[in-house]
């Protein structure tokens, strides 16, 4: 009879300790306590191992676990079952030292319970430094494929991919990473979509869609043309405008026809809302001073006619995270500087003065420290 109590209290203790958690475990201030509630008269034994602890016991019903912690002092720790042995492998940060004593209850089952204390901080030790995010410049050379882009003395689409490689080379020998949206003559757009509308809307969105928190700027390069002899540069950042001039220049880049009217159309809606989203609204205020340096890095170095920094609804660079920009090298049409277009000097100096303008900007501000500073700027 007796015997018979003795196994119910036995069994309710582990029952009880199970519910607890076996080991119950603390944090406190410098320490870190791990409590075994254990029925009277259990074995144990406690070992140092290579990373930490090993506690035996005997037999147990205590439920195998096995948990990684977030704690100054442990690891990790796990509970596993052999024939006749329970076992605790606890595994200790490096410099963790520990201390372990018993607590005997009233009814005769105790407490092993193991401290292991916090190692401190050493002295002098400065704190470790985060590595800076890397410098992430995105480059979209418009059109491509089926889409020319306009056209002229020269091919939009394939002055904007020459200069845009330029400007990749020159970023990429300051240390910044360079993706380009397309390296090639295409387009975005998967190749069994055969309507062309459908292609470039596909084509904009996968562009666009590179302009995230992942990245640190994104330049879109493009070629104007005019039906009125026009020449000179000039670059866009994304917002609103009334200026018929600006939106047919917005619907011809934002896919041309019924598209691109759409398309405008949605970008010019995005717009409006930017003055209520107070994030969106500093973006584009970083966005209009990375395009008037990128326009006055361009002007020094071709003394090209200067046509001034817009405003205007791109779709491409209507939802960008980081400040986004979208250039308008030149006239594919106009007589001198369409041909101008067509030499290599004259797109060298282009992309020298774009990355002259990037870099500028990346001095400037909150990306300065992840410049190279062994780099002097051009
Ligand atoms: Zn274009």
């Amino acid at each position: 009879m007796r015997q018979t109590a003795l196994i119910i209290f036995w069994v309710l203790q582990l029952v009880l300790a199970t519910a607890q958690g076996f080991p119950r475990i603390g944090v406190h201030e410098g320490f870190t306590r791990f409590v075994f509630d254990l029925p009277m008269g259990t074995p144990y034994r406690v070992d140092p191992s290579e990373t930490g602890v090993i506690v035996r016991f005997g037999p147990l019903e205590a439920p195998a676990r096995s948990e990684t912690l977030d704690d100054p002092a442990v690891q990790a720790y796990r509970v596993e079952h052999y024939n006749d042995a329970t076992v605790a492998v606890i595994e200790l940060r490096p410099g963790v030292e520990y201390k372990r004593f018993v607590l005997p209850n009233e009814d005769g089952s105790f407490r092993l319970v193991l401290d292991f204390f916090h190692p401190a901080p050493a002295a002098n030790a400065p704190p470790p430094k985060p590595n800076p995010p890397k410098l992430v410049v995105v480059l979209d050379p418009g059109h491509g494929g089926p889409d020319p882009g306009a056209t002229g003395f020269v091919v939009e689409k394939e002055v904007a991919l020459d200069v845009a490689r330029r400007v990749q080379r020159l970023l990429e020998a300051q240390g910044i990473e360079v993706i380009l949206t397309r390296a090639e003559d295409t387009d975005l757009a998967p190749p069994d979509v055969q309507n062309l509308r459908e292609r470039k809307l596909i084509d904009l969105g996968k562009r666009a869609g590179m302009a995230d928190l992942t990245k640190t700027l994104f330049i879109s390069i493009h070629i104007n043309s005019a039906e009125r002899p026009a020449q000179g540069i000039e670059v866009y950042y994304f917002g609103a405008t009334q200026d018929p001039r600006l939106l047919a220049k917005a619907v011809q880049e934002n896919g041309g026809g019924e598209l691109g009217e759409r398309l405008t159309q949605q970008a010019q809606r995005r717009a409006e809302q930017i003055l209520a989203d107070l994030v969106a609204k500093a973006n584009q205020d970083f966005s209009r001073r990375l395009a008037e340096m990128v326009l006055e890095g361009m002007l020094e170095h071709t003394q090209a006619q200067n046509r001034g920094v817009h405003s205007a609804p791109f779709y491409v660079i209507r939802n960008a995270q980081i400040p986004a920009i979208l250039v308008e090298l030149g006239f594919t049409n106009h007589p001198t500087e369409g041909h101008r277009l067509a030499q290599p000097d004259y797109r060298a100096r282009l992309a020298e003065g774009i990355a002259t303008g990037v870099l500028r900007f990346l001095a400037n501000g909150a990306y300065a420290s992840r410049l190279d500073p062994e780099k002097p700027l051009p």
